[in-house]
């Protein structure tokens, strides 16, 4: 602490605020040592049909933390983002998952699932996205079609021109686009209809209370309508009620992922529950 300080010296050594960089840089020197133990793990949550069928499954990330157990990607992906190490983590991911893909479509079972993953705006936005990505494609030897990317709106629309040739060279090759998180940005239909997407996703936000507030019930209602505008399919996410699922259902959206049909899993819990409903 700057005890001597002046009056007008600005006290740099706050102890509370030196005790959170103290905790940050013990978070990025672990975060580093996850990446090369390879502590992290995916998880995957299943989206199914109107019917409850299974279309295929979210990947999410998880980190194994020797000390700790299992850290939710929410209190460290921000983190991973502003260290770069976001860069090495979503390369795993993507592995991962099309590693993933592989095993799936080996299998009669299995080999039509999807597998969502999300993708963060710095792995994005590094100029050779689009290769990293073909080149996972290539070296799994797995049909294209069956990954999707899932982006956010606020990661695209910096840089429009850039984001559209992207997505436009890996859709090329029969990748699809999810937008995730969807009502939550600053998105117009004007730029929405240039993006090569496949689905729209609507945030959990507009699920929560569908069936309490009506003011949630005409986002969902028009966020609906503006897909079917854009030829898009629609996804809602956090779906934990039948009511909920049921009001969806009323207002035309018919793809679901949420805790009423299961929670984000290991793989091996994940095949099985897939057995069970299949
Ligand atoms: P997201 O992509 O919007 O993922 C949906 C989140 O909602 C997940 O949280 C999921 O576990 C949770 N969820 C699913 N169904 C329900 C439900 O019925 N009720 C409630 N209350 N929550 C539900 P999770 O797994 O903690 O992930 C949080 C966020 O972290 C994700 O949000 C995504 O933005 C990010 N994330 C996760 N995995 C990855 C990854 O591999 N790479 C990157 N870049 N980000 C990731
Ligand atoms: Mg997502
Ligand atoms: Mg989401
Ligand atoms: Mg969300």
């Amino acid at each position: 602490q700057a005890k001597n300080a002046g009056r007008n010296t600005l006290r740099f050594f706050d102890p509370q605020m030196q005790a959170s960089i103290a905790a940050r840089a013990e978070m990025e020197h672990a975060l580093r040592k996850a990446i090369d133990d390879q502590q992290f793990a995916l998880y995957y949550q299943i989206q199914v049909d109107r019917l409850s069928n299974p279309l295929g499954a979210e990947a999410l990330i998880r980190w194994n933390h020797p000390e700790k157990g299992l850290i939710s990607p929410a209190e460290f992906i921000d983190l991973a983002e502003e260290t770069n190490l976001i860069i090495p983590i979503g390369r795993w991911v993507l592995e991962t998952a099309c590693a993933q893909i592989k095993a799936w479509q080996k299998s009669v079972q299995f080999r039509r699932l999807t597998l969502s993953v999300n993708v963060s705006a710095k792995q994005f936005n590094q100029h050779d996205f689009v290769s990293q990505v073909s080149a996972c494609i290539q070296g799994y030897e797995i049909n294209p079609g069956l990954l999707k990317l899932e982006l956010t709106e606020s990661m695209l629309l910096n840089n429009i021109d850039t984001t559209i040739e992207k997505m436009n060279a890996l859709q090329a090759i029969g990748i699809r686009f999810s937008l995730d998180d969807f009502g939550t940005g600053y998105s117009s239909l004007q730029y929405l209809k240039r993006l090569p997407l496949s689905q729209l996703k609507i945030d959990i936000s507009f699920v929560r209370d569908i069936a309490i507030d009506e003011n949630d019930r005409i986002i969902v209602r028009t966020i609906i309508a503006m897909a079917k505008s854009l030829n898009l399919n629609i996804i809602a996410e956090g779906v934990e009620t039948e009511e909920q699922q049921r009001l969806l259902f009323n207002k035309g959206c018919i793809n679901y992922q949420g805790y009423l049909f299961g929670h984000p899993v290991k793989i091996e819990e994940f095949e099985a529950l897939l057995s069970r409903v299949v």
